[in-house]
């Protein structure tokens, strides 16, 4: 039993959100910060386990905690430990906005936490609370090098491009990276359901990036089997490297290889346009894990070729902390 959809596309990756809260108010995503609908619990410790192993047996190498917030979960060393120690998983990986990474780099390191992914919108702390809501740029930065200290080998900064609010600063983040290990992951912004004119007002492609990158010497990366669909570039005189997604490009989602599981539970095949398969009353005892792995194969089997967000439609997702962008 693999998990391989219709279109022979195999799914080595997934992503699972911890939580829906957060506590920042980026511009994009939560811009008047997290308004729960009523109290929701999010998946436990022996949930996830659950959710991870069927996943596992499946095929599933990575794993990547995302959220929402995930260090807002007080029981994150627990759910790394949890998640690092499931047979078959080979690298645990997180995406912060770096909230206590600073306090906590060392802890999460030790309990097999191994990829991070800090997203750094703007190296201007000004700029940075525009995008943001928070004045933390200088904590976070902080936070990256108590990391490397730690030991994580593969640190990455995600940057979503934002026309008007921080299209001006590539130069100034290449001049950061040339002396940094860390991939800077370029995003190119995606239009969700309660993202209204700002998708209009924000949205930059990704591809003048890539000219400007392979007309100053970059080269383009071969990928790995557990690659995203990011196009990397590497140049000899940097130690750093870039990391453009564009999912406005053609061919985007041929490569795509990422599964989500939502923080209360749902399993979504795409990130935009639809509802996702509810397996949170399998997760409730050990003895379900067989009937769990075959709802988990029959939701592939409905897995779409590609998202419908050229049409200007994203579906059902009000705004990516809602299913762990
Ligand atoms: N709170 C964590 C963080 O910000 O890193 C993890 C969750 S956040 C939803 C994951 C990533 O999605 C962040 O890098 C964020 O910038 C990005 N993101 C959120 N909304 C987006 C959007 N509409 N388009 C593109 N990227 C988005
Ligand atoms: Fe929070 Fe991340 Fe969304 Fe920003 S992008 S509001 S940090 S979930």
């Amino acid at each position: 039993m693999i998990l391989e959809d219709g279109f022979s596309r195999r799914f080595h990756y997934l992503r699972l959100s911890l939580t829906e809260a957060c506590n920042f108010r980026c511009t994009y995503c939560l811009p008047d910060g997290y308004r729960p609908a009523g109290r929701k619990s999010f998946l436990t410790v022996d949930e996830i386990r659950r959710v991870v192993h069927g996943f596992a047996e499946l095929g599933v190498k990575k794993i990547r905690l995302t959220g929402g917030e995930p260090s807002m979960r007080r029981d994150l060393p627990a759910i790394i430990e949890t998640v690092a120690n499931t047979a078959g998983i080979e690298k645990v990986a997180m995406t912060t906005n770096g909230y206590r990474l600073k306090e906590r780099a060392a802890q999460w390191y030790d309990a097999g936490l191994r990829d991070l992914n800090v997203s750094i919108d703007s190296l201007d702390p000004r700029q940075f609370q525009l995008i943001t809501g928070e004045n933390k740029l200088a904590e976070i930065l902080d936070g990256i090098e108590a990391a490397q200290a730690a030991g994580y080998h593969r640190i990455k900064v995600n940057s979503v491009l934002l026309k008007n609010l921080n299209d001006h600063e590539l130069s100034q983040f290449l001049f950061w990276i040339k002396g940094q290990p860390i991939q800077l992951r370029l995003i190119e912004l995606m239009q969700t359901g309660e993202m209204d004119a700002r998708f209009q007002k924000h949205h930059q492609s990704g591809l003048p990036i890539k000219k400007r990158l392979l007309r100053e010497g970059w080269l383009q990366q071969p990928k790995g089997q557990t690659d995203g669909p990011a196009e990397v570039f590497s140049h000899p005189d940097y130690l750093g490297q870039i990391g453009l997604i564009m999912p406005y490009s053609k061919d985007f989602c041929a490569s795509c290889n990422r599964l989500r599981v939502s923080a209360v539970g749902k399993l979504h095949l795409c990130l935009f346009g639809e509802e996702g398969v509810a397996l949170r009353d399998l997760l409730q005892d050990d003895s379900q894990h067989t009937e769990l792995q075959t709802r988990i194969l029959e939701g592939l089997t409905h897995k779409r070729e590609t998202h419908f967000l050229h049409q200007g439609n994203s579906g059902v997702t009000p705004h990516l902390a809602s299913i762990g962008g």
